[in-house]
Parts: C-alpha cells; structure tokens; sequence
C-alpha cells in the first residue's frame, strides 16, 4: 500500500468516510477561484475530530493547512501538500443574554444576521465580509470602523499539541489585519463576543448602509480576494494604485479592478502566477512612484507547479 492510501486510511479513523477526500481540487474553494490540488481535504465535525488530525499529524510528521472561505487566500497551481482542514460544519450561532457563540466553521456575515435578529448590536461591520468566524479573527477583520478586536471576548482554539484550550481576545495580539494565531499555530474552533442591546431597526439601518456602500464601491461581479494590501501608515492603498494609473492593468487573466483600485479580479481564467506576477507589479509600480511598500494583506500558500 503507497504512503498515502496509509494516510488516507488513518484519516478515515478519525473521520467519516464523506468528510475526506484525496486530491480535492482546491479552486472551488477559493474566492479567486484559483488554486490547485490538496492531497487530502478534511471536513471534522466536532472539535475531538480537529484534535484527534492534529495527533495525527504531529505523530507522522504530516503539515496541516486551515481553509476557512478562502476569501483572503492565494493558492498556487501546485496545491497543498499534506491535510486540509476546513471547518464548514463546525458553524453553530448561538446567544445567551448579550453573548454570541459562534463556531469558527459559521461564515461571519450570518453571525452578523443573527445578531442582528436577536436585537444585539456589534457585529454591523461585519455584515458583508465573505470570509469565516474562524479566518476572521485570524486576520482581526473589520471593515468601515469596526473590527473582531472590539468586540471578541474569548475563543477556544485547538493547540499545536491537540489540546482544546481557551484564549482571551487580549492573548490573541489582535491588530491591525494581524493576530499571533499563525505564529501559535492554533485553530480556532469557536468565538464568543461581548454585544450589546440595540433596536432591530437602528442595527438593520446601519448594515444596509454599509451594503449599499460595499456594492457601489466593490467589484463584487468577479471572483477576487478582497483588497489585496493593507493600508500603509498615512495612506490608502486604493489612492496610492489609482494614482499611479495601475486600474484595468492586467496581466493573462487578472486585472486591477476599475472599480476598486485595491481589488485584484480574475477577470477571464486567471491562473495563480497570473495574479501573482500582477500584485509584484502592483507593488513595483507603487514603490517607484511614491516610495512606499504595499504589505500584502493577502496570504499566497501552496507549491508551484511541477515543470
Ligand atoms: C469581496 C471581498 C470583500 C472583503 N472585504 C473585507 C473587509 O471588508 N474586511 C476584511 O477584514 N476582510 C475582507 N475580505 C477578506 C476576507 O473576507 C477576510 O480576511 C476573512 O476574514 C477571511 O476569512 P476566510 O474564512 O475566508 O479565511 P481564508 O481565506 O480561508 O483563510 C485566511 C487565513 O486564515 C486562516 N484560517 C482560516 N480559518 C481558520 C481557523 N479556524 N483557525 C485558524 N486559522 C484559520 C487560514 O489558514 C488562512 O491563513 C474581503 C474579501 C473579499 C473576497
């Protein structure tokens, strides 16, 4: 038996059978509707099946990679060696008094609805970022004034060991589009947010504000990852592309955004190295225009392509 079908094999120990798969296709994971194979693609269903993979994987030496809705991920053509978690059925939202509970698998627009349908106000920013209760606390996500830092309390995460343990918002180093998760190596399985009681109407206002103005401004039309840099210190990554005439630049099938200068789209069948090359030239252009560095916002993983 080869190496992998043995992996496999083991996986489907800890696993049900529906919830692995081998060489799943990655692409239709991904908001850029990029990315190339992962030798194995799980899908836990409780948080002892996170820990049992993680056992698994420190015992035989296999890498593990979390997926949430790969909304602010690169994957190259090559794929990803070794397990992909993605926790699309750990996504339970619940609430007790003021408190919202929600799975990390849960996508962070539908906490925002619910919230919003128990009268709790907080998570309004967060009503039109595509991405996972999980992946957002990751990158502290926000938008238009808010973000998790303001209103996380605590999170369960599974440590590097396999261990279910509790971290408070304050040991999570959230910032600015940071967090020290990735450097930790934990996974976040569950959120719980401080909110607060607010009219149904005043809530529901401000999130169809914040939609408007998302839908005007974003090219929500094409796959893309969101902005692709963060804001540097005194600018806007937006105003720093659209003046150094960069928006409708393309190279093969990815272009800079007219719409949005800080959105790279795959307009017509991108391939990974197609945005890649486009966001190096993006941050070249910026640099020798205005001398500033555009810090990617979005993460690239995976392995290149076998020649
Ligand atoms: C159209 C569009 C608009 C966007 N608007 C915004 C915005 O307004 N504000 C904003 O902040 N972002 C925005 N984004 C980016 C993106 O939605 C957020 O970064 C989101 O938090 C990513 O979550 P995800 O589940 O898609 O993560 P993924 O892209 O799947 O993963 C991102 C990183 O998080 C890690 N990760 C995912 N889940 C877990 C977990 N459970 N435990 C540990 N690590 C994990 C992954 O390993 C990866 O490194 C936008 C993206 C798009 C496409």
């Amino acid at each position: 038996m080869d190496n992998k079908r043995k992996i496999y094999n083991k996986l489907l120990d800890l696993v049900k059978e529906e919830n692995v798969k081998m060489d799943e296709l990655l692409k239709d994971h991904l908001y850029t509707k990029l990315g190339g194979r992962a030798d194995f693609f799980i899908t836990p269903t409780s948080f002892q099946e996170v820990q049992n993979v993680v056992k698994l994987s420190n015992e035989d030496n296999i890498p593990f990679t979390l997926l949430g809705n790969g909304s602010n991920l690169i994957i190259k053509d090559g794929g990803i060696r070794g397990i992909v978690i993605n926790l699309k059925h750990l996504d339970d939202i619940s609430t007790d008094g003021n408190t919202l509970v929600a799975q990390s698998g849960a996508r962070i627009i539908n906490a925002s609805r619910y919230a919003l349908k128990k009268h709790l106000s907080g998570l309004e920013f967060a009503c039109g970022i595509p991405g996972t209760v999980g992946g957002a606390l990751y990158m502290n996500a926000g938008a238009y004034g808010g973000e998790i830092k303001d209103v996380l309390d605590y999170a369960y995460v599974v440590d590097r060991e396999g261990n279910l343990v509790k971290r408070l918002a304050s040991e999570l180093d959230l910032d600015y589009r940071t967090s020290n998760i990735p450097d930790n190596g934990d996974i976040v399985v569950e959120a719980t947010f401080n909110l607060k009681p607010a009219k149904y109407e005043e809530i529901k206002e401000v999130m169809d504000d914040l939609t408007y103005k998302r839908e005007s401004k974003q090219p929500l039309e094409y796959p893309s990852c969101g902005s692709v840099f963060k804001r540097p210190p005194g600018y806007f990554a937006g105003k720093l592309i659209q003046d150094s005439d960069l928006q409708g630049t393309n190279i093969g099938g990815a272009e800079v955004s007219k719409k949005h200068a800080g959105f790279i789209i795959n307009k017509d069948n991108a391939t990974t190295s197609d945005y890649i090359s486009l966001i190096e030239h993006v941050q070249k252009t910026v640099k020798e225009k205005f001398g500033v560095d555009l810090e990617r916002e979005v993460r690239i993983i995976g392995e290149d392509p076998e020649q």
